[in-house]
């Protein structure tokens, strides 16, 4: 993590460090804000519902960031330089090609608040699992769930149309 009332170059720090970068890099989470850089590829069918805003500025390639609207899919695609207000609550999917580099901002949570993910189906939106998670580690709360439903494919099945989720 960086020193607060410290300049540093983003691209500078990115440029040096991209082979071995992972998936995410942290810059400051010692603060009301947590602020990181992430990187494509991923493959993802979970939407992130977070209690607290979120804030994407695109810096490479391309991000398709699906989300649901009042329970209707809607897709924005952002491109180098394009920026976005997720608002708190909005279930979201960031997902990545290689080559795609995004700067996020979110609020550090409370001792009250946790993080749900969902997996709906895609084709008619019925929620097929959720988990609930301090955010602490998300990534692992997340695997273990993907794990569950590639395990059973009746946990994959929509109850309502049928369609498998493919993860
Ligand atoms: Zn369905």
């Amino acid at each position: 993590m960086f020193p607060h009332l410290q300049t540093f170059n983003l691209q500078k720090w990115i440029d040096d460090n991209r082979g071995d970068w992972g998936q995410r890099r942290v810059i400051w989470q010692d603060s009301d804000f947590i602020a990181f850089v992430t990187r494509g590829p991923n493959r993802r069918k979970d939407y992130h519902i977070n209690p607290g805003d979120e804030i994407f500025y695109q810096l490479e390639g391309e991000l398709n960031l699906h989300y649901l609207k009042d329970d209707k899919h809607e897709l924005a695609v952002l491109k180098a330089g394009d920026i976005f207000l997720m608002p708190k609550n909005t279930p979201h999917s960031p997902r990545r090609a290689d080559g795609s580099w995004t700067y996020v901002v979110e609020k550090t949570r409370s001792k009250e608040e946790t993080d749900r993910f969902i997996w709906p189906c895609e084709k008619c939106g019925t929620n097929l699992y959720a988990t609930d998670v301090r955010f602490d580690d998300p990534g692992d709360a997340v695997n273990k769930a993907t794990a569950a439903l590639k395990a059973d494919p009746k946990l994959a099945t929509c109850k309502k149309c049928g369609a498998v989720l493919e993860l």
